[in-house]
């Protein structure tokens, strides 16, 4: 470890906070990220909005606020993911708690929702049923159940304590789910509905051989059995993923995955063999990061 001794935030006047985290994570995070984790902790620490952020910039905040902030900038330093430093993340007008236990919600996850919700809103029957498999901490149940009020939204974890996790973030957003602890590798129990408008799904895809890429942030904070799949069968949750769709979906129904931008036109192809058509779409930097498929009507 070098030997480097750290400045003290020089006073608990906001502007001064604010500096403070800038300059001292300034070589380690880029300058947009940055602003974003003053925003975040102004917001959980103290509540405050970004206007409200703007207005108090000669206020100061009190000892054991100054004190957390504090430790963010040290936990940050050790790539410690702000939103494990919030307890909380936004996705799709949702807030989501996030722990060590469940997969932090990406932005390309948040997009395929949106993309989703496009698809459904308009022609969803009433009392629809719609299915997340893999759902961590919950964040694409919640988003569909919160815009879809009616439906009977079911979501399912192999891990005990995503699945709590995943019902306190229900209760919180006032989204009724039922989740249901299952391994979508196995033979799956009967889940309180069937014949599913929509099957969505963002399972662990990321290669091991793909570790050395990879952030300090992911890498020593997130739950390695939500991430890596092995090098030598890295389709696998989409073969089981596909196999449960085609029995489970209705015949009109969705089904809609999250994808490693590397394997786009091989998990086509898996989901084609499997009786689906398959539209292969970009996320919002350009990489192949979703399947919309639809049961093959041959
Ligand atoms: N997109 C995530 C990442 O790059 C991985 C998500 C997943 O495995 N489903 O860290």
């Amino acid at each position: 470890m070098p030997n480097t001794t750290h400045m003290r935030i020089p006073s608990n006047r906001v502007r001064d906070i604010e500096r403070y985290l800038m300059t001292e994570l300034g070589g380690l995070y880029p300058e947009g990220e940055l602003r974003m984790f003053v925003r975040l902790l102004f917001e959980a620490f103290l509540g405050w909005d970004t206007p409200q952020l703007l207005l108090h910039r000669e206020n100061t905040v009190n000892q054991s606020d100054l004190l957390r902030f504090h430790w963010a900038v040290e936990d940050l330093r050790r790539f410690r993911p702000i939103q494990h430093i919030a307890g909380y993340t936004h996705f799709c007008d949702c807030r989501i708690e996030v722990s060590p236990d469940v997969l932090i919600p990406r932005p390309e996850t948040e997009e395929i929702v949106q993309q989703a919700i496009r698809r459904l809103e308009g022609t969803l029957r009433e009392e629809a049923n719609l299915l997340d498999l893999c759902t961590g901490s919950g964040c694409i149940a919640i988003a569909l159940a919160k815009r879809f009020p009616r439906a009977n939204v079911c979501a399912v974890d192999i891990s005990t304590k995503a699945v709590a996790m995943a019902e306190r973030n229900a209760r919180q957003n006032a989204a009724t789910v039922s989740f249901i602890q299952a391994d979508i590798l196995k033979p799956m129990p009967a889940l309180p509905h069937s014949a599913f408008d929509l099957i969505i799904s963002n399972p662990p895809y990321v290669q091991e051989q793909e570790r050395q890429q990879m952030e300090r942030n992911v890498l020593d904070f997130e739950p390695p059995v939500a991430l890596f799949v092995p090098d030598d069968d890295p389709l696998r949750f989409y073969r089981s993923i596909g196999q449960y769709a085609a029995t489970h979906l209705a015949p009109t129904g969705l089904l809609i995955l999250e994808i490693n931008e590397h394997f786009g036109p091989e998990t086509c192809q898996l989901l084609q063999q499997q009786g689906f058509e398959t539209q292969l779409q970009q996320d919002f930097r350009g990489k192949d990061r979703s399947i919309i498929a639809i049961r093959n009507k041959k």
